[in-house]
């Protein structure tokens, strides 16, 4: 098969606006504001032959205009290169941002332009992502977050679970962090009598705690057979992390606010997770992730990619070890297609690439997009 060229890119700035303000212990703890939107990255990839791969990067509250900044630098570098040459083509657009660093917004930039060169190059081989990478299965377990935040009050939280229960999702997460312990200790207790012992539950204190805190509320709630304790220390704190996982039946879950593989390399070696949580717009795309992720299984852990499940349900398809998907409805309006979950797991869907097509809608909240034409520099 010849070369095909990458002919024409596309760059857009989406805003997603959320149905009602967000708020985890972040906000609680006065952190940060409530978030109201998501701003997100897509890159639309066309080659000679007529072939498209559409990825994506977001970022929550402030950031996301500077990805697309960064991405709009550098994107003119993909007319004519060979889009099934993904690593190479990755190191010309790092080389080209090589001031700005490897982490972070520079390679976040780079993420949304990585994955559509993984769609693409699924949908020519006309198999779904999870298929091309290799897949250990045809759906992963998947859990809902977005019903268990700290906004909502407890009947809430219960309704929602109920619903996702129903809806064929298998495992509850919640929210906790809040600055009174007992308060989410309540909540916990309240969760758990309502969906019963059998369901897989997790807590998520998004780097809320000290080590003490986290000890202590680690040992008080051992008795509820958490899934995992996710984010229980501030993020870069692995030696912490790596204390409590060691003290603690309950297994520990982190790695979501880290944004490339040397970070995630620190936290491995550390032995600070039972579980890792990398997220692939976030390490830089795909590219990275799969870098880590092939580490993760060397070091024996387990994976559970954060948010972005139209991505991750195909990572997660093809790690050895069986992983969850985090179930969020919220990126739904951006997309023609629909997840499907049953028996408590996301099923792969067998559409080739991501399996994905942007919304009418979508193409109505961008609020800013750049085009890049082979002999038209
Ligand atoms: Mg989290």
């Amino acid at each position: 098969m010849a070369a095909d060229r990458i002919r024409h890119v596309s760059l857009s700035s989406v805003t997603l606006p959320l149905d009602v303000p967000i708020s985890d212990a972040k906000v609680l703890t006065g952190r940060q504001k409530p978030m109201t939107e998501i701003a997100f990255l897509f890159a639309e990839i066309t080659t000679e032959e007529g072939r498209q791969g559409t990825g994506f990067s977001y970022s929550k509250r402030a950031g996301g205009p500077a990805q697309y900044a960064h991405a709009k630098e550098v994107g003119a570098n993909l007319l004519g290169q060979d889009p099934s040459d993904i690593g190479k083509v990755y190191d010309v657009l790092l080389w080209a941002g090589a001031s700005v660093g490897r982490s972070g917004v520079a390679t976040q930039a780079l993420a949304a332009i990585d994955i559509a060169l993984w769609d693409l190059k699924a949908k020519r081989a006309g198999l779904p992502l999870a298929k091309l990478l290799g897949s250990y299965r045809d759906s992963v377990r998947t859990y809902n977050t977005s019903g268990g935040f700290l906004h909502a009050p407890i009947e809430e939280v219960k309704a929602r679970a109920s619903q996702s229960l129903e809806d064929g999702i298998g495992g509850i997460k919640i929210k906790v962090g809040q600055p009174d312990t007992k308060e989410d200790l309540r909540r916990l207790a309240a969760v758990r009598e309502h969906i019963g012992d059998d369901v897989p539950l997790m807590v998520d204190a998004n780097q809320q705690w000290d080590r003490a805190t986290a000890l202590r509320f680690g040992r008080a709630v051992e008795e509820f057979g958490l899934v995992w304790i996710e984010e229980p220390l501030d993020a870069y704190d692995a030696e912490g992390h790596a204390q409590l996982a060691a003290a603690l039946d309950t297994p520990i879950a982190t790695g979501e606010m880290l944004s490339s593989v040397a970070e995630h390399v620190r936290l491995i070696e550390a032995r600070a997770a039972d579980i890792i949580q990398p997220d692939a717009p976030r390490v830089g795309g795909i590219t990275p992730f799969l870098r880590l992720a092939a580490l993760a299984d060397h070091a024996g852990l387990q994976l559970a990619p954060h948010f972005a499940m139209e991505i991750h349900l195909h990572l997660a398809a093809a790690y050895p070890r069986e992983p969850w998907v985090e179930h969020f409805e919220w990126l739904n309006p951006l997309f023609d297609e629909r997840l499907e979950t049953r028996d408590g797991r996301m099923i792969v869907p067998d559409r080739p690439g991501l399996g994905f097509t942007l919304s009418e809608q979508c193409r109505k909240w961008t609020v800013d997009s750049v085009e890049f034409r082979a002999g038209a520099r």
